[in-house]
């Protein structure tokens, strides 16, 4: 899985390395770069960004959101919307309007993460790469760091352990190749992972729990708490997709 708003491409660095970077308003490339971007949601993104702009999932998807199949892993890929000219819809003069709440590859940049599930279910392993944009200013400031201090800086624990939690789904040794779903299975994609709203009355009906394996203290767990919900409806529909 990968974590980027242009994929990957550029030098890989080592897990101690110290690179210069800095992002700031006053830069003169500042918001140069919140527009003609592929900007991917992922479901904890798309949560996040829900619960911050307190809108109803289907609200954010139809209006902000747009899909289409990846062209390499044929997994349900969905984006921001950009607006006129290409821009995001999310920035103003003064910068990102939901900054508190970007998505990840608003914060993972100037970096880029590819993850893969760790061997016999040991810890994911992740490589971060150099993702240097013509006309971004950052590359040239003084300010030096390595990863683990751009990760905290920019917030990205939490996301990357909830995107890490989709690699069961997304990279689920069961599956062979490139996904093609169907109509159903997209909507069930599109429900289970980010319109909460309508994957919770299932995972509060009686017997969801006996039906597909899950312990009731963890569906009443996830029906109070929307996160849980989310990991919940990635393990329900690997289940679904490819078995146990
Ligand atoms: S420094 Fe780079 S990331 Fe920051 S505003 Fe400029 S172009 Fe965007
Ligand atoms: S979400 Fe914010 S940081 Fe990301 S592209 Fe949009 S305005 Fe820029």
């Amino acid at each position: 899985m990968i974590e980027s708003g242009g994929g990957l491409g550029g030098r890989r660095l080592a897990p101690q390395e110290r690179f210069r970077f800095a992002c700031r308003p006053g830069l003169a490339c500042f918001n140069t770069c919140c527009r003609d971007k592929r900007l991917p949601l992922l479901p904890y993104d798309f949560l996040r960004l829900r619960l911050a702009l307190g809108l109803p999932a289907a609200r954010l998807l139809a209006g902000h959101v747009e899909l289409e199949a990846d062209p390499v892993s044929g997994w349900p890929a969905l984006r921001i919307r950009l607006g006129d000219r290409g821009v995001c819809p999310f920035v103003t003069d003064a910068g990102c309007s939901v900054y508190a709440h970007r998505p990840t590859c608003c914060r993972v940049y100037p970096l880029a993460r590819a993850v893969r599930p760790g061997p016999g279910g040991g810890p994911p392993q992740e490589i971060f790469l150099r993702q240097e944009t013509p006309g971004c200013l950052g590359w040239e400031q003084p300010d030096e760091l390595d990863v683990a201090a751009w990760v905290e800086q920019q917030g990205l624990a939490p996301y990357q352990k909830a995107n890490n939690h989709c690699l069961r789904l997304f990279l689920h040794p069961a599956r062979r190749g490139k996904v093609s779903l169907d109509q159903a299975q997209t909507h069930a994609f599109i429900s289970a992972l980010y319109n909460l709203e309508a994957f919770r009355p299932l995972a509060a009906s009686p017997g969801f729990g006996e039906k597909f394996g899950f312990d009731q203290a963890r569906v009443r767990a996830a029906l109070d708490d929307e996160e849980e919900l989310m990991k919940l409806g990635v393990d329900w529909l690997a289940g679904v997709l490819f078995g146990k």
